[in-house]
């Protein structure tokens, strides 16, 4: 009887208290990488192609770790990207507010899992036996079949390993990426949403810190972008690809550049604008901020206050501008005609983008009468900036001229 007792006290295994620490560390991380790169990158994005094996494995691990099905969540992340920062938009800080979605997430979640989110945003998701009579019909029982395998592996402590690894996800994913991920930290590009890179580092949640970099490039399989960036997901991806376990199908913009090149075609326009969001950070980069710089230490006090955030505000996503930021724009362009004329270059270059889906003659003919006036307004950055675009080339052009 003692020995019964000792034995579901301590657990069959009892590794100690390290051991179980480390154990617990491991398979929060799983649970991690089954989320980032099975339901976000592979299920919702397709950016990646998946050993079936592999995506079984991944399956059944969400079902004991977190309750998660594949159809619900695929289908609710693919409608916050279709409605981002909207009323739709399932989570989404900027509407429903920062501390709802942080600590509030996960009923938000449950919330937008309805038979129209599932028809309209669930395609291409499993439907096969096990998920239906299993994963789906009894969705709770996997997490409940992992207690019991804490418990018989650690004992009472085992409780706490699986109340961990029941919050992770809550915590992380739906807190962290979908509260902290629209709210704070630095953003790469101007992605037509306010999601931002909560840390260059994306370990802890595999990558999904990089939340700016991923609502600019949706379709990568890769979520770093910057040579400084790590994204633990994609170290997990080519670890699979080595394997013969997974097969990435985009990794962000294909825009090449042929320093050679110097016309501008309807070639340079298509490149361009495959790559127009490191374009448009080139132009904030090497054109706006020395011109602010050069007028902020020649201003008073008081415009120098205005133009210490100039850079920002002046090539900011426009639905990004609130009432204050309108105003600081005002100021600053009112204040000087070099800057009113490079942000009005730079939403005259924003306007052609969104005519991407039209005739390609008349994109060309903008993108050509934009860079003659540039080249023609006498600022150096300017001309600079358009000889780097002339550059542009796609892979398959590029071969072609070779
Ligand atoms: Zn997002
Ligand atoms: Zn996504």
């Amino acid at each position: 009887m003692l020995e019964f007792l000792e034995q579901w006290w301590f657990g069959a295994w009892n590794p100690g208290v390290l051991g179980i620490v480390i154990f617990t560390l491991v398979v929060t991380h799983v649970t991690i990488v089954a989320v980032t790169v099975y339901l976000h990158r592979f299920s919702a994005h397709r950016a990646l192609e998946m050993h079936p094996a592999l995506q079984h494995f991944f399956r059944a691990w969400l079902w004991v770790t977190t309750s998660m099905g594949t159809l619900d969540w695929t289908s609710v992340h693919r409608k916050h990207h279709a409605t981002c920062e909207t009323e739709d938009d399932p989570h989404s800080p900027k509407v429903k507010g920062l501390g709802e979605i942080f600590w509030n997430g996960v009923a938000h979640y449950k919330a937008a899992c309805t038979e129209e989110t599932h028809s309209r945003y669930g395609r291409g998701c499993p439907d096969d036996w096990i998920e239906r009579n299993v994963y789906t019909k009894h969705s709770s029982a996997g997490i409940v079949l992992m207690l019991f395998i804490n418990v018989a592996l650690f004992g009472v402590l085992g409780i706490t390993v699986w109340a961990i690894q029941m919050m992770w996800i809550p915590l992380f994913a739906a807190g962290v990426i979908n509260g902290i991920g629209h709210h704070w930290g630095y953003r790469n590009y101007e992605c037509p949403d306010a999601a931002t890179n909560v840390s260059p580092w994306g370990i802890i949640i595999g990558g999904e810190e990089l939340h700016n970099n991923h609502h600019t490039y949706p379709n990568s399989a890769k979520l770093s972008q910057k040579p400084w960036e790590f994204d633990m997901g994609w170290f997990w991806i080519r670890l699979f690809e080595i394997c013969g376990l997974a097969k990435a199908r985009s990794t962000g913009p294909v825009a090449r550049q042929d320093p050679s090149k110097s016309n501008i075609d309807i070639d340079t326009v298509w490149a361009v604008l495959n790559d127009r969001f490191q374009v448009m950070a080139k132009y904030a980069d090497d054109v706006v901020a020395p011109a602010v710089k050069r007028e902020y230490e020649a201003a008073d006090a008081g415009m120098q206050r205005l133009l210490k955030r100039g850079t920002r505000v002046l090539c900011r996503e426009p639905s990004l501008i609130d009432e204050a930021d309108q105003a600081q724009i005002t100021q600053v362009t009112d204040h000087s005609d070099r800057l009113k004329n490079l942000y009005e270059m730079r939403q005259r270059l924003q306007a052609i983008w969104s005519k991407r889906g039209g005739n390609s003659d008349e994109l060309l003919a903008a993108f050509k009468q934009w860079c003659l006036d540039a080249e023609a307004s006498g600022e150096e950055a300017l001309r600079d900036f358009v000889a780097h675009m002339k550059s542009y080339t796609m892979p398959q052009a590029a071969m072609a001229r070779a």
